[in-house]
């Protein structure tokens, strides 16, 4: 948007291509592999218009200093939070970890999902589809929520809950994973708390794969605030109401800053596009 609206930007990522998490859940299977073409579209776009894109390129606040900015957006995403377990966290791995290829879960798996849409079930897809290559022998699907996949749109759900029932996947509502340990013969001890009862149950598994979302990765953010003339702030009432930030009338010198999508919180896609065109398009 900004590109459109005649700015030189420059497009800072860390990774050797641009895409971020959609990138990797592309990795999960044919369905999620549709999303490639949103990527494809936006890396298109970007490059149509000019923007100077550079890969490769983790950066630091000096580093984005040294390019003497007018303005700053940090799209610099999340990580995959799993701290809000009472133990264990150190033995779950997450969709991250199996969707990037560090970890190969086999035997039998247990998912977490508290997300309710596809990040959780985009896993769940990749276990299933994988089971025979990887030595997965069983899959549960565990979630708060009243029904596994609450949260994904409506003409989702049915392909989805196929999916499910043809591979077998054991699905378990109402139920919080709040600890793993360590058991004997190397296998891990999941305790999960019902929602309504507060009753704990446990399985007895060879991996946890946990999807609780990410949080925001704001350490670049937080440093360049103090030197932004706007102090980062973002007017919330222009932002809903479509109309321009006060500070790109009338700034005292500096960069003014702001972030967009799960930098801000752990979200999605539609977010974070449109938190990037309802800050931009007045730029
Ligand atoms: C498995 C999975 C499935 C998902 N499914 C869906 C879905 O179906 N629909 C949906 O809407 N959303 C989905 N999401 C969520 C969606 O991918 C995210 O909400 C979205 O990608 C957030 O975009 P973002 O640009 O804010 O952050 P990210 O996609 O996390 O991108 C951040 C980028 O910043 C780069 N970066 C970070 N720090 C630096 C630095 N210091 N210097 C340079 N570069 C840096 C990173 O390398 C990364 O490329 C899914 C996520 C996952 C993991």
């Amino acid at each position: 948007t900004a590109a459109e609206r005649g700015h030189d930007v420059v497009l800072f990522e860390a990774q050797h291509r641009l895409g971020g998490q959609l990138a990797l859940m592309a990795r999960a299977g044919e369905r999620q592999r549709e999303v490639s073409g949103l990527v494809d579209w936006l890396v298109d776009e970007v490059a149509l218009v000019g923007v100077d894109i550079r890969l490769s390129t983790p950066v630091d606040a000096s580093d984005v200093l040294a390019e003497a900015p007018d303005v700053v957006i940090v799209a610099t995403g999340g990580t995959p939070e799993v701290s809000y377990m009472e133990m264990g966290a150190d033995l779950v791995s997450t969709a991250w970890d199996v969707l990037g290829g560090s970890v190969r879960p086999e035997g039998r798996v247990l998912v977490y999902d508290d997300h309710g849409a596809e990040r959780g079930l985009a896993v769940v897809e990749f276990l299933a589809g994988k089971a025979d290559v990887l030595g997965v022998t069983h899959i549960e699907v565990i979630t708060p929520d009243r029904h596994v996949g609450l949260d994904l749109a409506t003409p989702l759900g049915p392909t989805y809950l196929r999916m499910l029932y043809e591979g077998g996947v054991t699905m378990t509502p109402d139920h919080r994973l709040v600890a793993v340990e360590s058991s004997d013969g190397g296998l891990l001890r999941a305790v999960m708390r019902n929602e309504y009862t507060l009753a704990e149950v446990d399985r007895m598994v060879d991996a946890v794969v946990v999807e609780h979302g990410v949080a925001p990765d704001e350490d670049l953010y937080v440093t360049l605030r103090e030197g932004s003339a706007n102090g980062a702030v973002v007017d919330l009432e222009a932002l809903a109401g479509g109309r321009a930030q006060p500070a790109f009338t009338g700034t005292d010198g500096g960069y003014l800053l702001y972030r967009v999508g799960d930098c801000v919180a752990s979200r999605d896609v539609a977010s974070a596009l449109l938190d990037a065109r309802r800050l931009l398009q007045h730029l």
